[in-house]
């Protein structure tokens, strides 16, 4: 059993809060010290292909980069990159 230190990847304070589940059941986290939230990612910041996908719908609909990046935390760049490697 790994006891992981989850952390703020924010501002790296470890006075997390459980605050519910994401749609695909991630524990989700609000730190106390900033009142950011994030989901329990551990082991790789890459992303699944599910989330790629997901995200990349969200982008056909709405076409934001900014909205996406508030919306499911990812950086503009990494969506840009996943463009230019979409056929
Ligand atoms: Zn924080």
């Amino acid at each position: 059993m790994i006891t992981l230190t989850l952390r703020c990847p924010y501002c790296a304070s470890d006075r997390l809060i459980r605050y519910g589940v994401t749609a695909k059941g991630q524990q989700r986290y609000r730190c106390r010290a900033c009142g950011r939230q994030h989901r329990e990612n551990p082991g790789s910041n890459a992303y699944s292909a599910a989330e790629r996908d997901t995200i990349l719908r969200a982008y056909a609909e709405r076409s934001s980069l900014r909205g996406l990046s508030r919306t499911f935390g990812v950086s503009r760049n990494t969506v840009t990159a996943w463009l230019k490697k979409k056929p």
